[in-house]
């Protein structure tokens, strides 16, 4: 992956970055230079103008580190803060990805 013209807007650059392959909010907040909780809000909006076009933001999600527990939600963007079932903060990143 390569990093992204800054002169774009955040959210446009945020979906340049998906459409250049999959990656995980850590991955998309080093190479367009924001933050991951800005990633965070971004996305649901890069998910909505994709949509408009026929394609769709696909996510991998979020599971727990120490029980394996999964995060079924499809449309969780943000990291959960903890597991439900074991109470562990450490989560496996998601993966988001764009399809269509
Ligand atoms: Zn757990």
């Amino acid at each position: 992956m390569k990093p992204v013209a800054k002169s774009r807007t955040p959210r446009r650059r945020v979906e340049e970055i998906l459409l250049n392959g999959p990656a995980t909010i850590r991955d998309i907040s080093q190479l367009a230079g924001m933050s991951e909780k800005d990633v965070s809000s971004h996305l649901p909006h890069v998910d909505k103008s994709l949509a408009a076009r026929g394609q769709k933001l696909t996510i991998s999600p979020y599971s727990c580190v120490s029980c394996g527990f999964v995060f079924e939600s499809k449309k969780r963007f943000k990291k959960p803060g903890r597991c439900p079932k074991c109470k562990c903060e450490r989560m496996e990143e998601a993966v988001f990805q764009i399809e269509g």
